[in-house]
């Protein structure tokens, strides 16, 4: 069956393209996670001098704990998204099968959703992680 331009108005991710986003993200989040664990193993290798510094070495440490938390979370769907690039499956919405709109692909290559999926799956409490973040 001939491919048919159905709505010009959607836009393609090459996925080419799309690897070359999801290796750059995946670089970053591994420098950032060893940012991370250096930033903690600086502070917390010496002993803290009072209670005041116990308690903020203590914040720290769980304040980096829960960002790496976070970032080994975004690898992991970096790594499955580099999966699905190989398998052929990349860019179809897991939920109604849907292409994704490269747009969306383009801003967060690893998105599992189209952007329909995503905006409902938000609003029920689902998936809140897909939601598009503000950069910084
Ligand atoms: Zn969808």
């Amino acid at each position: 069956m001939p491919l048919e331009r159905t709505d010009s108005s959607r836009s393609e991710l090459p996925l080419s393209r799309a690897r070359e986003l999801l290796e750059d993200k995946r670089r970053h989040l591994l420098e950032r996670l060893k940012d991370d664990r250096q930033e903690v193993e600086d502070v917390t290798d010496r002993p803290p001098l009072d209670e005041g510094e116990r308690s903020s070495h203590e914040q720290l440490a769980s304040y980096a704990h829960g960002r790496s938390e976070a970032e080994h979370y975004q690898l992991r769907e970096i790594d499955e998204a580099l999966a699905r690039i190989e398998s052929g499956d990349y860019g179809a919405c897991e939920d109604c099968d849907e292409p994704i709109d490269g747009r969306r692909l383009e801003a967060i290559p690893e998105a599992r959703l189209c952007i329909v999926c995503a905006d409902q799956g938000v609003s029920r409490g689902r998936y809140a992680t897909d939601r598009e973040r503000p950069k910084g």
